[in-house]
């Protein structure tokens, strides 16, 4: 409450980032990192030049998910960090930062918000056309530091059909609308399980409760992914679906997903 009675919030743009959309969701666990990434290389291969922000500062993904799990990155003579690259996507995470992957962030609010400024406006990431943005889940800190400080373009909601992370979702959807980031759509992760022997699907967490929340909030949902081993597969092994398997019903959904963003 502290920060939004602050009279005056000055949004800056990120220099040379046309459009930096933020991955969101309610709870942890329910994909947001594996849609990020995903979402991220799929817009790189629509053709859009494509970065990704791992603003997950205390649960870093994006090393592991993009197998650059122990890279560094360097800082140039301008004082200008040089983000890394890899699957033509321009990335940047704490993870890089860090002695060792098991060293736990453990920083105060203002040194967190120095950190999440520094990691996009002293970044050399030069022209891009969209900057993904892997939030943390919730309604915290880092959501409100980003939201009065930097000039997004939207945010993307993740959640998965289960009521305890749609409890939360509605949470997190009103704070972007509180301040003042247009929510872009939901994405609807783990939505069903496809059974490999009768192609039948199976709505594990159950069926329609993303669309009825989405109906309430008036948000459009811009896809649904399904329950799939190559998907967790892949995350682990830093070769994301979308890149592992191109043609794949769940890549293909990534690049659908690209095209209405
Ligand atoms: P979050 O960022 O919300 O905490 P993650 O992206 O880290 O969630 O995903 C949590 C776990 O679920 C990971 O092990 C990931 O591989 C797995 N996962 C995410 N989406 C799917 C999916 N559609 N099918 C199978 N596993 C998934």
């Amino acid at each position: 409450a502290q920060f939004l009675q602050a009279p005056v919030f000055q949004r800056r743009k990120v220099q040379g980032v046309k459009h930096l959309i933020a991955v969101g969701s309610g709870k942890g666990g329910v994909g947001k990192s594996t849609v990020a990434v995903n979402l991220a290389l799929a817009l790189s291969r629509l053709g859009a030049r494509t970065g990704l922000l791992d603003a997950d500062i205390y649960g870093p993904s994006v090393p592991t998910m993009l197998g650059l799990k122990g890279q560094r990155v360097y800082v140039n003579d301008q004082n200008k960090i040089i983000p890394l690259e890899k699957f033509g996507l321009k990335t940047l995470s704490i993870g890089f930062l860090l002695p060792s992957e098991d060293t736990p962030v453990i920083w105060r609010g203002p040194m967190l918000m120095k950190a999440l400024t520094q990691f996009l406006f002293d970044v050399e990431w030069g022209e891009l056309d969209v900057l993904v943005l892997d939030l943390p889940p919730g309604t915290g800190d880092v959501q409100l530091t980003l939201a009065q400080n930097v000039d997004m373009s939207g945010a993307i909601i993740v959640t998965t059909p289960q009521d305890v992370a749609l409890a939360d979702v509605r949470k997190a959807t009103s704070m972007f609308k509180e301040v003042g980031i247009p929510v872009l759509g939901v994405i609807e992760n783990m939505a069903y399980f496809v059974c490999p022997e009768s192609g039948k699907k199976y709505y594990i967490f159950g069926k329609g409760k993303v669309l009825e929340f989405a109906q309430a909030y008036g948000l459009k949902i811009l896809g649904s992914i399904p329950i799939d081993p190559q998907v967790a597969e892949g995350s682990d092994l830093g070769l994301p679906i979308v890149e592992a398997y191109p043609h794949s019903e769940v890549a293909q959904a990534f690049l659908g997903i690209a095209r209405l963003v």
